[in-house]
């Protein structure tokens, strides 16, 4: 109780300091009924994908420089015990966003959308407060399609939107150009208070940090991204003190799920849930109503942060959510938290995981249940079943509670499974597998994992250049029994393109294709092949089937728009692209190459129109802007 208040005391406190700002504005958005009136309070959170707690110096970290992050914790209150319910991108930013837990909103693997929502998210509360809000995301798995959008003004998924059948690396932007485009999104003029997200993904798998990073973290790719990130944090916190905001600014930091890299031979998340990929960043600083330094040590969930984000800034809480103020009254000691894993029966046809702590303990269902004392054994190396049976029942009967409201929640069809196209693209991100037949009873996810193990391995050398490594460690895999082969084959004849033997890239694509003759993937890999050996016929006859089979994908799109020009048919092409863009509009590759065929075709005035469209879109990637505006600048069209 006593600390709730005084919490309440700075909190009014900082009023005085605050009262130059548009009080009044928010007032009348707030519609006079609140007792107070509380300071229109900005609202930055940084989600930071697949970090680690005990990479960040606050945590106790010593082997990477994280002094921005740090310098957060030191201006703010860290919570020293943050838990995703859920190891993967999409589910966990819904449970962040909503404050709702992933066996109630239903989103448990990438690439599902929600028709129906169960609660409204930060930015539709914050929108409805009169905030002005955006997004800045990373990754494709958190692009508009997936539904996170939801109540921003802007949502800048630029760096996925073209993403669609491209290479692997393509697929998400690096932070520093996230940091930049949300910079300039926060300079401009405004009277209102704002939200901005801000998602940033360097973390994730594979490690390929900025050259300087490399070096100075030799041999540690992972911390090397995490140290380059921190930088980029910096920036950001930077800029909020240069701008003078920043005492009324509520800035979180946190991330939706860590990486194991290598613990329970699981190297990357999403399968297991041990807490190297359950434990999890939390930080809040809002000077004045936050103490300094202060440090949290109960367990909380990352379905916290958007009830505590909404206290901090005065507005009522959403109903109907799961999560807690994390500065209002004291939780139980005996308080649950959950977590749940879907992705290995989703994905490989595994046994699904459930897990719950509570009190210093935590429980694991799976085909073999595990019990810890994680107080006391917080790397999860010690089974303690046999030693407390009693604890071992309780627990797993909380555990089944959760996975039957999970079940009930699937089996009302809450949730829509990705089309074919998103599945595509998650697929080329290494996310979706398609299930494996399974024979007898599913394998637990600890057992089957070390083959899953072998294959982020393969990719991580391939990221780092080492192709022969990469090669050997995907033939191994190639032989066994318990693996789905076609992202081992898809890996394989990545890498065969890359060393330039197309013939056997060309072998393992149609492999692929005579397996599932509805891949997508390695048919855009067929199109690319047969263009880069001047084969035209072959190209358009197999852009035509991608086409067939994604109508509504731009990507296909632009692949036969090329192919066409490239056989010289160019009233095809410009056909194909202006169908495209008719599926596709937000596609600024697709529309550049129309603006080019309509220049070399001497329609400068209608180039024209298309190129505007493009400069103007600010959320469409650096590169197709920049190629646009110079393409605009050159006089002799
Ligand atoms: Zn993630």
């Amino acid at each position: 109780m006593s600390r709730s208040t005084s919490i309440r005391a700075r909190r009014i406190a900082g009023n005085g300091a605050l009262a130059v700002v548009a009080a009044a504005a928010l007032t009348a958005v707030l519609g006079g009924c609140r007792p107070a009136v509380r300071p229109p309070v900005n609202v930055v959170l940084v989600s930071i994908d697949t970090l680690r707690a005990d990479r960040l110096g606050c945590y106790g970290g010593t082997t990477v420089e994280t002094p921005a992050i740090d310098s957060l914790s030191n201006a703010g209150v860290r919570f020293q015990n943050a838990f995703t319910p859920v190891p993967l991108t999409l589910p966990a930013h819904w449970t962040i966003l909503t404050g709702v837990e992933p066996w109630h909103h239903g989103v448990v693997d990438n690439g599902m959308t929600l028709p129906k929502p169960p609660a409204a998210t930060l930015a539709e509360r914050f929108a409805d407060a009169g905030y002005d809000t955006a997004a800045f995301v990373s990754a494709f798995v958190l692009h508009r399609t997936f539904g996170l959008d939801r109540g921003f003004a802007r949502y800048d998924d630029g760096p996925a939107a073209d993403a669609v059948l491209d290479e692997l690396m393509h697929a998400s932007a690096p932070a520093d150009e996230r940091v930049d485009r949300a910079l300039a999104w926060l300079r401009r003029e405004r009277k209102r208070p704002f939200f901005v997200w801000l998602h940033l993904f360097d973390p994730h798998a594979p490690y390929v940090p900025p050259p300087g990073f490399r070096a100075r973290y030799s041999g540690r790719p992972y911390d090397g991204e995490v140290a380059f990130v921190d930088t980029q944090v910096a920036r950001l916190l930077a800029a909020l003190e240069r701008s003078g905001i920043a005492d009324r600014t509520l800035v979180v930091l946190l991330s939706d799920h860590a990486e194991s890299l290598g613990e329970h031979g699981e190297e990357t998340h999403g399968l297991l849930l041990y807490d190297a990929t359950l434990r999890v960043p939390l930080l809040f600083r809002l000077p004045g109503t936050l103490g300094a330094g202060e440090v949290r040590p109960e367990a909380v969930t990352l379905a916290d942060v958007a009830p505590t984000i909404l206290a901090l800034t005065g507005l009522p809480a959403t109903p109907g959510v799961d999560g807690r103020d994390l500065f209002g009254p004291a939780a139980s000691p005996l308080r649950q938290l959950g977590a749940v894993s879907q992705a290995p029966v989703r994905r490989f046809g595994w046994a699904s995981l459930t897990a719950v702590r509570e009190a210093g303990w935590k429980f694991i269902a799976a085909p073999r249940s595990e019990l810890y004392r994680i107080a006391d054994d917080p790397a999860e190396l010690v089974d303690r079943r046999a030693s407390d049976p009693d604890r071992a029942v309780g627990l797993a009967r909380a555990a089944r509670g959760i996975e039957a409201t999970l079940n009930a929640r699937l089996a009302a069809r809450g949730t829509v499974e990705p089309g074919s196209e998103a599945l595509a693209r998650l697929s080329a991100l290494g996310y979706v597998s398609g299930p494996a037949s399974t024979a007898s009873a599913p394998p637990d996810p600890k057992d089957a994992i070390r083959s899953m193990g072998e294959l982020d391995r393969a990719y991580q050398l391939f990221a780092e250049g080492r192709l022969d490594e990469a090669q050997a460690s995907l033939n191994a895999l190639l032989a066994r029994s318990d693996f789905p082969p076609s992202t081992v084959l898809e890996g394989l004849g990545r890498l065969a393109r890359l060393r330039g033997d197309a013939a056997e890239a060309e072998k393992l694509f149609l492999q692929m294709i005579a397996q599932d003759p509805e891949a997508l993937g390695p048919l855009a890999q067929l199109v690319r092949l047969a263009r880069e050996r001047g084969d035209r016929g072959a190209e358009v006859e197999r852009a035509r089937r991608l086409v067939a089979l994604a109508p509504a994908d731009g990507g296909a799109a632009r692949l036969l728009a090329e192919a066409l020009l490239g056989a010289g048919d160019s009233a095809g092409a410009e056909e194909e692209y202006r169908r495209g863009l008719k599926v596709a509009p937000r596609s600024g590759w697709l529309r550049l190459g129309l603006a080019r065929l309509l220049v070399a075709t001497r329609r400068g005035d209608e180039a024209d129109r298309e190129l505007e469209k493009i400069t103007s879109d600010e959320d469409l990637p650096g590169d197709v802007i920049a190629e646009a505006r110079t393409l605009r600048s050159r006089p002799a069209r």
